[in-house]
């Protein structure tokens, strides 16, 4: 029986998901502020 466990990376960014950037409801996207795009958060510990 295998258990996939769903590991919650702490360094991605929880607000664009680790993509570094947020899709827009209009069109396009835009740089998540809260990791400058980097996509990991800077929250360290
Ligand atoms: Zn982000």
């Amino acid at each position: 029986m295998a258990t996939h466990i769903v590991t919650t990376t702490e360094d991605t960014c929880q607000y664009c998901g680790g993509d570094g950037y947020n899709q827009l409801l209009l069109g396009g996207s835009e740089t998540c502020q809260h990791c400058k795009g980097t996509g990991k958060s800077k929250q360290k510990k």
